[in-house]
């Protein structure tokens, strides 16, 4: 997916189609369906809200009827059913477990990340009982360069974070959150072993990315999107390359 979409190579190792879109492939979410190889009416996004409920879905379902549920976690263990989530700065994380072919993708802004929606997204994908093969990808965001907040918030996230203040970078006028750092450090916290950083600030890189910060009203979002495949590491037809061994 080279040029429209970031990816990540624990995912891709993982043998899930899957991509974190740049800011020009968002107007035309059918070229996202495209490289993800899924069809428009297997893509589902919920009514984000900065929650932490988790609506789970199907191939039978109706991605019109899911958009008007609220939740901020998307979920699907049935294969070619792909999770979407739409950002501008807040944290994209896509999920996914190799054993069952289940995956999720949350949207995790400071509001979710405070209330703890990842948390959620493992424990529907099976809580500490899978968390350990889960791997994760947390996409472009807005950070620690840019994210600056007021006193409260920062206070609310560094007691969110299992590292605590050093998630706060003091050394400006005013606080400035590692957001990424935060969102890693609770899914290690869950017992997840494979969280993979797929770099990039979307308030300091406009070619790329959308930043609501940047941008304002006018922002467009980011689709992060990841398909389910078939249980037991079998590979859902269309996916080149094979696994990596050893
Ligand atoms: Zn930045």
């Amino acid at each position: 997916m080279t040029g429209v979409a970031l990816v990540s190579e624990s995912l891709e190792r993982a043998g899930f189609r899957h991509g974190f879109f740049l800011r020009e492939v968002v107007p035309d979410w059918d070229e996202a369906c495209r490289s993800l190889d899924v069809a428009r009416a297997r893509l589902f996004l919920a009514s984000q809200v900065h929650g932490r409920a988790v609506v789970s879905v199907s191939a039978s379902d109706d991605p019109t009827e899911v958009r008007r549920r609220e939740a901020d976690a998307v979920l699907a263990s049935e294969a070619g059913v792909a999770c979407a989530t739409r950002v501008a700065d807040c944290a994209p994380v896509l999920l996914a477990d190799p054993e069952s072919g289940a995956v999720a993708a949350v949207h995790s802004g400071w509001r979710g990340t405070v209330q703890g929606v990842v948390a959620a997204a493992v424990e529907a994908l099976g809580g500490a009982a899978v968390a350990p093969r889960l791997v994760a990808a947390v996409g472009p965001l807005i950070e620690v360069c840019c994210f600056e907040v007021g006193p409260e918030v920062a206070a609310e996230l560094a007691a969110s974070s299992p590292l605590g203040d050093v998630v706060v970078d003091r050394s400006r006028s005013r606080p400035h959150i590692d957001l990424r750092r935060v969102v890693g450090a609770q899914l290690r916290a869950l017992g997840v072993e494979m969280v993979e950083e797929v770099r990039g600030c979307t308030r300091c890189d406009a070619a790329r990315f959308h930043s609501f910060r940047r941008d304002g009203a006018a922002s467009g979002r980011l689709l992060a999107a990841i398909v389910a495949r078939g249980p037991g590491g079998a590979r859902f037809s269309g996916v080149t390359g094979g696994p990596v061994v050893g």
